[in-house]
């Protein structure tokens, strides 16, 4: 990012804010020759892994699909749809963060029982029973055990 005063090429960030969505970074910076400060805005770039299915498929991941399952498991429950809505994106956020080029589909749905588990109980049970994408029940449960596991220790 070049200085807007004398195009010098390297800054320092002073301060940084995320936007309401979390999509644009606002930075503060000041260049290290002249000293003037300008803003910057950067769009982080919404790049996903391809999804790999049970039966090893390829597909693009889709927030709505997230949404569409939470929702379902939040049925009748006093959970906000804003809510909903934020843990899908916590959840985008963390498949993104894993900066692979493929991931499976039952590690994003663990993901999500994870984050449904601090929201609401019910709903977490929910989301686990109808949850299809383990190869079999004992795997299921070693993976809710260790799920379990991490976070009374963490
Ligand atoms: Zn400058």
């Amino acid at each position: 990012m070049n200085c807007p005063f004398c195009h010098h090429t390297e800054s320092k960030v002073i301060d940084s804010r995320d936007s309401a969505e979390g999509e644009i970074i606002r930075r503060r910076r000041e260049c290290e020759k002249c000293g003037e400060r300008f803003t910057t805005y950067e769009r982080l770039e919404q790049v996903y892994p391809a999804v790999i299915k049970k039966d090893a498929r390829r597909e693009n991941f889709d927030p709505k699909k997230i949404l569409e399952g939470v929702r379902k498991a939040c049925e009748k429950r006093p959970v906000p749809i804003a809510t909903l809505e934020d843990l899908v994106h916590k959840a985008s956020v963390w498949v993104q963060e894993q900066e692979t080029e493929e991931i499976e589909s039952k590690k994003i749905g663990l993901k999500v029982m994870e984050l449904l588990h601090d929201l609401d109980e019910v709903a977490y049970v929910r989301f686990a029973s109808v949850y299809r994408s383990f190869e079999d029940l004992g795997e299921f449960m070693k993976e809710l055990k260790d799920l379990l596991g991490k976070q009374k220790s963490g």
